[in-house]
């Protein structure tokens, strides 16, 4: 039954789309607003979702979740006349008289996949860039954050055109129905294992993607370089912010493990439990300024990655766990087995792994031993560190001397590469991925250049 319901949204999804509605900057515009007016009007029942599903506290849900849908509502909402413009394309001399343009034209039917972090923005955030370019649109959001998915079931049909915007509810199964149909495009933001799943049935009907993945962002601590009492404390904040800030160590863009030179790493440790201390008190499992785990999966998960005797022996703050509550406190592990799954996978969880080096150099061959990460997190000074990173990692992106803020900025692409993903929106970005451009050329009917015909000759070859 739930499965025929599908069939029938999708169906009038496609229905919708060929009658040409959802093409006017008026329509877009519409949805874009209420979608605004959706996040305002509904932002105390947002907050207490948010903290039912994962324990966010307001002021994290307004920043990381409706914060984000507002300011890409209103930027969308700025710029979107401007996107939606054809471009000129300049045509080479020898076919003039001629005249070319770029036309963004919607895919069509869109499906976008969100993951249970960011219940709220990672589906939102995706469907502001899918109207924007003036598609329809189908939300799976993630059933491990159920009262978020169910709070978008039932208020985006009160606020957002219920022909060309749907919501559906459900868990694999589900995603894997959704999967066997044919989309005009797929927007997935999840894990690795579930992102081949995604590329392999959009293959079936040479759907395009964009898979917004995951993996293990490193950052970069030259303390050599930044020396100065004030400036090692702003490192240590931004450390502690981008590891158990958002959604307590599990985000996409979170620090997963840090590189210090061996000479700074007590250091650094001291720094970072001080700011621990500071930020969550001295019994975190007491602050409300701290995520919990999703689930017991997860939390099962997580724990099993400190199991390891020779990874637990490398504990050097926290550790705590409390079976019943599901919570592990902010846990720092000093040089634990390279090989272990702590350091092999991504850990999407409050464990935050400290690798040291001889020289901070060496950083770039250690990244560059594992796969593309989505973000670097290098804390520097130094010009030349900073130009090497750039030139000689590959990684979705690059962030000097902060964490997590390149995910508010609209100007820049937002994705990774490699295996942690295929891809970008935000912005600008989203309206492109979202659109095909379509190039459309014009050309006069004199003159015409006969040598372009056969029957072929020598003299053609020199014209
Ligand atoms: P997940 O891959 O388990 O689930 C994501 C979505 O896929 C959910 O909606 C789920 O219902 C669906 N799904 C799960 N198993 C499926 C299957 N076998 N077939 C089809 N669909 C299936 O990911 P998650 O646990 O929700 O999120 C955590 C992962 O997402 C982490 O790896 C994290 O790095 C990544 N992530 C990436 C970003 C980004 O922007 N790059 C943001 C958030 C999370």
């Amino acid at each position: 039954m739930k499965m025929e319901r599908v069939d029938k949204e999708l169906a009038e999804l496609r229905h919708t789309f060929r009658s040409g509605k959802t093409r006017s900057l008026a329509w877009r515009e519409t949805q874009l607003k209420a979608l605004l007016d959706l996040v305002h009007d509904h932002q105390e029942t947002l907050f207490d979702a948010l903290h039912h599903d994962l324990g966010k506290h307001p002021v994290e849900s307004f920043r990381d979740e409706i914060g984000v849908v507002k300011k890409s509502a209103t930027h969308s909402l700025a710029h979107l006349k401007n996107w939606m413009k054809p471009r000129t394309g300049s045509i080479p001399l020898i076919f003039f008289p001629a005249s070319g343009k770029i036309v963004s034209e919607p895919f069509g039917v869109v499906l976008i996949i969100g993951s249970w972090n960011f219940p709220i923005s990672l589906v939102l955030d995706p469907l502001i860039g899918a109207i924007s370019a003036g598609n329809t649109v189908l939300v799976k959001p993630s059933e491990l954050a159920p009262l978020c998915s169910s709070f978008l079931l039932n208020t985006i049909p009160n606020y957002l055109d219920p022909t060309a915007i749907k919501v559906v509810e459900g868990g694999v199964e589900t995603s894997q129905h959704l999967l066997n149909q044919k989309w005009d495009k797929i927007f997935f933001t999840g894990s690795k294992a579930v992102g081949r799943i995604v590329l392999a049935a959009a293959a079936q009907h040479l759907t395009p993607v964009t898979l917004e993945l995951g993996g293990k962002c490193p950052a970069i601590v030259d303390l050599t370089s930044i020396s100065s009492h004030y400036d090692t404390r702003i490192v240590a904040k931004r450390i502690v912010g981008g590891k158990w800030g958002p959604c307590s160590g599990q985000a996409c863009i979170g620090v997963d493990y840090l590189l210090v030179e061996e000479k700074h790493a007590q250091f650094l440790i001291d720094l970072l439990k001080k700011y621990i201390r500071r930020f969550y008190g001295e019994h975190p499992k007491e602050s409300n300024s701290i995520c919990r785990i999703v689930n017991r999966r997860n939390f099962e998960r997580v724990q099993r990655l400190l199991k390891d005797p020779a990874v637990s022996a490398s504990i050097v703050a926290g550790g705590f766990i409390d079976e019943e509550r599901q919570f592990i406190d902010p846990t720092i592990l000093l040089n634990p087995p390279l090989d272990s799954e702590l350091m092999t996978e991504e850990i999407f969880g409050p464990l935050l792994p400290i690798i040291t080096l001889n020289d901070i150099g060496e950083s770039i061959e250690f990244i560059n031993s594992g796969p593309k990460p989505l973000t670097i997190y290098p804390f520097t000074k130094d010009e030349k560190l900073k130009k090497m990173i750039v030139s000689e990692t590959s990684s979705g992106g690059v962030t000097f001397n902060d964490t997590m803020v390149q995910f508010l900025c609209d100007s820049l692409p937002f994705g990774g590469v490699g295996e942690s993903g295929l891809g970008r929106y935000h912005g600008k970005y989203s309206f492109d991925t979202f659109s095909h451009e379509k190039a459309v050329m014009e050309r006069g009917f004199y003159p015409e250049l006969e040598p372009r015909y056969p029957p072929w000759n020598s003299f053609k070859l020199k014209f």
